[in-house]
């Protein structure tokens, strides 16, 4: 059954439910592949604690937003390395298909098999 809640990256990848192959890691990010992409390569960043924006970062979320550009400006630099220059982008508002903060850093290509940086689908841990 497909996703209808209003935060993928908490509700499954952070909670545990979903399987992502982490690209980076670190104690408060966590860089995957999209679960579902939209382009030839298609990473997302996310702050394992949650944010909801760029422009409502709540407590702490001024400091974090450092932390996590590092690991934004690293997956873009092996993106860049790997497969081409990306794009990267976070988004507001009614453009957030997840409701909280996260980057993407993309090749603003369709998707096709055997790109450099794979994209590897989670899988669910759940049975049903
Ligand atoms: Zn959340």
């Amino acid at each position: 059954m497909p996703y209808a809640g209003a935060d993928f990256y908490c509700d499954l990848v952070l909670s545990g439910l979903a399987t992502v192959k982490a690209v980076a890691e670190i104690d408060e990010v966590l860089a995957f592949p999209h679960a579902k992409p939209s382009f030839v390569v298609h990473i997302v960043v996310v702050p394992r604690r949650h944010i909801p924006s760029l422009v409502d970062l709540g407590a702490g979320g001024v400091a974090l937003l450092g932390t996590v550009l590092e690991v934004v400006r690293d997956v873009a630099a092996r993106v860049t390395a790997e497969c081409g220059k990306p794009r990267v982008l976070t988004s507001l508002g009614s453009y957030q298909d997840s409701r909280r903060l996260h980057f993407r850093a993309y090749i603003d290509e369709p998707p096709r098999a055997g790109t450099p940086v794979a994209r590897q689908p989670p899988t669910a841990n759940r049975d049903s």
